[in-house]
């Protein structure tokens, strides 16, 4: 498993730096030129070597309905979602396959699956989703999406008064769950771990929030939430609380350096601050907060109070693809125009390292991933610098930020085992997946939703859209 990148290019201060990279027993042990050969030589020339970005946040299983929900909010949006949602352990299994795949594949070494659950076979749907990471050998951050409350409850009231059904679960029986969870499947060190993972306070009581916390705390879990994406949320949490929900997660004490939250796309200033004192990780899902009609995150904003930002694809209903690459393109531009200041726009050098030092800060696993450092676990990307997209010769990390590239992942090892070479993924057959993918769907263009129907009316209303 022992290997030597030869006479790679990598990223030095301001300009690159050609050396040999060796890794040993799944770690970098070295960086400089001219190293002797340990293991496996790898022939590194007209490449570029990166630490493995971070797909931040994701649902894998929405990939069965990419490209077909129309163009509607959040709110709405979710409600036609769950109305379609595969009930079926076999798509989850190949959609988590699919998401890594992509993952990899547009640079990505991790991937954060906040998992939407079977209701009643949920323990099989995160055991399903670790083994298809476990084989495709990415490093999962496996985030079971949990709530206890039922889906009309995430929209303001307005003036009116509305009556929620009970969630299906009852909160206790949730908290058990996830503990069951991390029983069985939290392996940080085998590349699996389990993340505490409530939905948002659209969806979610004090109560299951506080039981997150605590089996946090018990066992060192990171925690996942979706935060003030829409316009909607930022009302209901003041109807729901009297302040901003980012003040409320810090009364409650969600919010930590392991805290990583989707979106933040409606904060306050003083939501800002609190973010920068808990050192919370915003993850910015520029696509999904475009195609949602979300808004604009003000991530220069963040940056600037010191807030640790990273990119996530979302899930694949709301982007509709998996492709990191994409994101962090468009994560980058989206604020040239919300900002005049172009001094703090972010430079392509920022951009990669949001997307790799910034993932593994949101994780708290800083100090093992994130960077090609010395001592750090070996989850790097291979880049092709002769690949049509990356050529002519310019500057390399600017055209993989600022172009399109495609096809340019040449080689992936995660914890210094190879899973992608020669542009292909090694450990699972793919060809396989595709044919499966096909047999499992049909051309679909004409879905109705019945709940978007039924709830359309008091959205509409509550929004001021007559
Ligand atoms: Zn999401």
């Amino acid at each position: 498993m022992n290997f030597t990148i030869q006479n790679v290019l990598i990223a030095a201060v301001d300009d690159y730096a050609t050396v040999d990279v060796q890794v040993v027993d799944g770690a970098i042990a070295a960086i400089a030129p001219s190293l002797e050969v340990v293991g496996t030589p790898i022939n590194g020339k007209n490449k570029l070597l990166l630490p493995g970005f971070f797909n931040a946040h994701t649902h894998s299983s929405e990939m069965w309905q990419r490209g077909v929900i129309p163009p509607l909010p959040l709110e709405l949006w979710l409600a036609h979602l769950y109305d379609f949602a595969p009930l079926d352990i076999e798509k989850v299994y190949l959609s988590a396959l699919g998401t890594a795949v992509e993952t990899l594949l547009s640079g990505g070494t991790s991937v954060v699956d906040h998992l939407v659950l079977i209701p009643g076979q949920e323990l099989e749907t995160i055991a399903t989703a670790v083994r298809a990471y476990k084989e495709v050998g990415i490093r999962a951050f496996v985030s079971p999406l949990i709530q206890d409350e039922s889906l009309t409850a995430g929209i303001p009231s307005g003036e009116s008064e509305q009556n929620h059904e009970p969630y299906f679960r009852p909160t206790q029986a949730t908290l058990e769950l996830m503990e069951e969870a991390v029983r069985q499947f939290h392996r940080p060190d085998e590349g699996i771990s389990i993340l505490v993972a409530p939905t948002g306070i659209q969806l979610c009581s004090d109560a299951l929030f506080e039981g997150c916390i605590e089996l946090s705390n018990q066992y060192n879990l990171c925690r996942h939430s979706h935060l003030l994406e829409t316009k909607a949320q930022e009302k209901l949490a003041q109807e729901k609380y009297g302040c901003t929900a980012v003040e409320h997660l810090k009364r409650i004490g969600y919010l930590s350096d392991r805290t990583s939250l989707a979106h933040c796309v409606h904060l306050s200033d003083t939501d800002i601050t609190i973010l920068a004192e808990t050192k919370s990780t915003v993850v910015h899902n520029p696509l999904s907060n475009l195609r949602l009609g979300s808004g604009i995150a003000p991530i220069l904003k963040y940056r600037q109070a010191g807030v640790n930002v990273t990119f996530g694809c979302d899930g694949a209903s709301s982007n509709d693809s998996q492709d990191l690459l994409e994101a962090i393109k468009i994560g980058s531009l989206l604020h040239n125009v919300t900002d005049l200041d172009y001094q703090q726009w972010i430079t392509c050098r920022q951009a990669v390292e949001m997307a790799s030092l910034g993932g593994a800060k949101g994780l708290n696993m800083a100090d093992k991933l994130g960077s090609l450092t010395v001592g750090k676990e070996a989850d790097l990307v291979l880049y092709d610098l002769t690949k049509l997209s990356l050529l002519p010769r310019t500057d390399p990390i600017g055209l993989l930020v600022l172009g399109r590239p495609t096809n340019v992942v040449e080689s992936v090892w995660v914890n210094g085992k190879q899973i992608v070479a020669d542009g292909k993924v090694t450990t699972i057959d793919v060809d396989e997946l595709q044919q499966q993918l096909f047999n499992h769907s049909q051309w679909d263009t004409n879905r109705k939703s019945q709940s978007v129907r039924e709830i359309e009316t008091h959205y509409r209303a509550v929004m001021g859209l007559s």
